[in-house]
């Protein structure tokens, strides 16, 4: 814990924790408002409040079935004609994601704090992934990140999306006062593998000897030969797997012998790393098992699917005698290339990246969301009543999915463009002068029919990574005291990781310190089918977790936790107080790999360039338009995105 813990360190399940404050007193009051002509508003309502909902949310029910009718071309069969709500808007945006609240806050950079903009969004919440979940223990509200975890990203940030980090007043290099970095360690608590019967032969709960990724050289001070002895002593592998596991972390041995650097990185980028654990390194298959899931939490995949020249990267074992050249490989994802300048800025809210996405609308809507400084915002209840008032210039249409984007028109001529959404079983209709589709890239052919093929095709192409962010508020972390356990890797196991949240205090939120308090756990999953390509696996993940209901995770939960922490006297009956799964169908960005997309290795043309071509009045962002499942280029693409209608509206005037 002596540095950030990002999304690379999940590799190996550095720990991190959840914290707790005093309950927010300033309750909001709803009033009687005006509201869309038609419009059925449970928005309005006091009790509405999605962030404290727990049970099965990210796509939660409700969300997502308009838009697969939709796909299933079902949707029109029974959608009626849309109502004319009779409103224009300068800008409406699809998405109220970061993207889409970023291009708001861009926009009226450009077209003054009067321009009107609509930002419809089919979740119940605002923030798309960067989801905030709330919890009540007592008169404490617990937070967890439902989705987007922090301020991070594998290359720096552009001076566009550091300068939105610093005009939300977001201090990035002050994180180290608000992280207690050495409370597990000062209790003595390190991260463990769980070993389960089904994989392995036995549970057991074993020390981990050995950081997965991670390129720090404490990390490989942490490889000291007592932990080793520890782990070779307790794990539940043969005799055989023991020696092999222990020889690939220790041995400077050149699995590529008479290649040069490059002709090495690009046999690397070719095979995968569980190939070239099995066929070069040599090592027993239960390694490979061992192993397997520990990209998960960057990829979404495991070792079958992730290139050599990727694990390299990221800091897996085998390649300490291959002598690479320490320059990035061709064909390397951007997230397997080390960065010191981007390690160091870090920054975690209790509700990770949702407090970026509560920032923004503070700014966009007067009165949404009390607080002056982000410090005091974590706390912060958000009034959603306010959110889609006649009387603001920009309003966030929730539970609204567009189904429908046409230009009034020949698109090269058009003067608006019109935008239909579904709400709660009807149809409605508003007009703009331009568009943003700041939605997931697969969603847009649907809505848009007037694209060219070939964009279409590349849209399609970017379908999204599944995954599940679990969060577990427990009445207190004893058991994980009494094993001294931080975070565990369960490579075997429904959800390989389980972590205690990061320990940061922040405003009036107070991180949870004693083990006998209150706190939250983060448990991901990622739902993948090993021995597929990396796109095979992520569309069966999306089946899976769309056809698993909430009880049977809420099983697998509450199994697994009871399985791993028992011996520590724990009880899911007695310790558990909440279960939110923040399931997400569509999660992370699909990013580009050497071993499936041969642009990427080769060179050419991407897809997501040609996905994000302007159309007429329409202009593309969202993650997706980048490939890269961060929130920074989130944020570039709206950039983009804006910069392309404001230069057309320029180049009209
Ligand atoms: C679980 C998870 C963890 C992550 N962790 C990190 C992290 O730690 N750091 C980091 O930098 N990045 C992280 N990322 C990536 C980061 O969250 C994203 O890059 C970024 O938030 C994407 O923002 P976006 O606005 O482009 O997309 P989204 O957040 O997906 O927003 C798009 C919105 O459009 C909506 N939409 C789709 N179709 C329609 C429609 N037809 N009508 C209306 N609305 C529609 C969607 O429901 C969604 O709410 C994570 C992503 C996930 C999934």
């Amino acid at each position: 814990m002596g540095r950030s813990i990002t999304r690379r360190d999940f590799l190996n399940g550095a720990a991190l924790t959840l914290g707790a404050a005093v309950v927010p007193s300033s309750l909001f009051l709803a009033c009687e408002r005006h509201t869309t002509p038609g419009h059925t508003a449970p928005e309005q309502s006091l009790d509405y409040y999605p962030p404290a909902k727990s049970g099965l949310r990210g796509s939660h029910p409700g969300s997502f079935e308009t838009a697969h009718s939709l796909r299933d071309g079902t949707f029109w069969q029974h959608a009626g004609t849309a109502a004319d709500t009779g409103e224009s808007y300068d800008l409406v945006i699809v998405g109220a994601g970061i993207s889409g609240l970023s291009a708001a806050h861009f926009y009226r950079r450009f077209a003054g704090p009067k321009a009107r903009v609509l930002i419809l969004e089919n979740h119940d919440d605002f923030g798309g992934h960067a989801k905030r979940n709330e919890f009540s223990a007592g008169n404490r509200m617990l937070l967890g990140f439902g989705g987007t975890y922090s301020i991070e990203s594998p290359a720096p940030y552009s001076t566009v999306a550091k300068g939105l980090i610093e005009e939300l007043g977001i201090n990035v290099a002050s994180f180290p006062k608000y992280v207690s970095k050495d409370l597990y360690s000062s209790l003595g608590l390190t991260p463990r593998i769980f070993f389960d019967q089904e994989t392995f032969g036995a549970d057991k709960l074993v020390v981990d000897p050995a950081s997965l990724g991670g390129t720090e050289t404490s990390d490989r001070a942490s490889q000291t030969p007592a932990r080793w002895h520890q782990f070779l002593a307790e794990v539940p592998l043969t005799a055989e797997a023991r020696r092999t596991y222990y020889r690939l972390y220790h041995d400077q041995k050149d699995y590529l012998p008479g290649l040069s650097s490059e002709e090495k990185k690009a046999r690397l980028a070719r095979i995968s790393y569980a190939k070239f654990l099995s066929n070069l390194a040599g090592v027993h298959e239960q390694v490979v098992k061992v192993l397997q899931a520990g990209p998960h939490p960057l990829f979404g995949v495991g070792i079958d699917a992730v290139s050599a020249q990727d694990a390299w990267g990221l800091g897996f074992p085998g390649f300490a005698g291959m002598r690479l050249d320490p320059s990035p490989g061709k064909g390397m994802n951007r997230d397997a290339i080390p960065n010191k300048e981007a390690e160091r800025y870090f920054f975690h809210f209790p509700d990770g990246n949702a407090s970026i996405a509560r920032l923004l609308v503070q700014k966009l809507i007067a009165g949404a969301i009390p607080g002056d400084s982000p410090g005091e915002l974590v706390t912060a209840r958000a009034n959603y009543a306010k959110l889609d008032e006649d009387e603001s210039p920009v309003r966030i249409r929730l539970n609204s999915t567009v189904v429908r984007v046409n230009h009034d028109g020949d698109p090269s001529t058009a003067k608006q463009v019109e935008i239909t959404y579904a709400r709660f079983g009807k149809t409605y209709r508003v007009r703009a002068t331009s568009c943003i589709l700041a939605c997931w890239h697969v969603v847009i052919p649907y809505l848009c029919e007037e694209l060219p093929g070939k964009q279409k095709q590349a849209l399609y192409s970017s379908a999204k990574v599944p995954l599940l962010y679990t969060n577990v508020a427990l009445r207190n972390w004893e058991a994980f005291q009494k094993l001294g356990v931080s975070s565990i890797y369960a490579p075997g196991c429904y959800h390989t990781e389980a972590t205690l949240d990061v320990p940061v205090s922040i405003g009036r939120y107070q991180c949870s310190r004693q083990p006998d308090e209150p706190i939250v756990i983060h448990m991901m999953k990622t739902p993948c089918r090993p021995g597929l390509p990396a796109r095979d696996q992520h569309r069966a993940g999306r089946i899976e977790l769309f056809s698993t209901t909430f009880e049977t995770m809420e099983r697998n939960i509450r199994d697994q936790l009871a399985r791993m922490l028992g011996p520590g006297g724990f009880d899911p009956a007695r310790d558990i107080s909440a279960i939110t799964v923040n399931r997400w169908p569509h999660g992370y960005a699909y990013e580009y790999n050497s071993l499936f997309d041969d642009f990427w290795l080769e060179g050419g043309e991407t897809p997501c360039e040609v996905a994000r071509q302007p159309f007429g009045r329409i202009a593309i962002a969202n993650a997706d338009a980048g490939a890269y499942a961060y929130t920074d280029g989130a944020i570039d693409q709206a950039w983009r995105a804006v910069g392309e209608i404001t230069n057309r509206a320029v180049n009209q005037a």
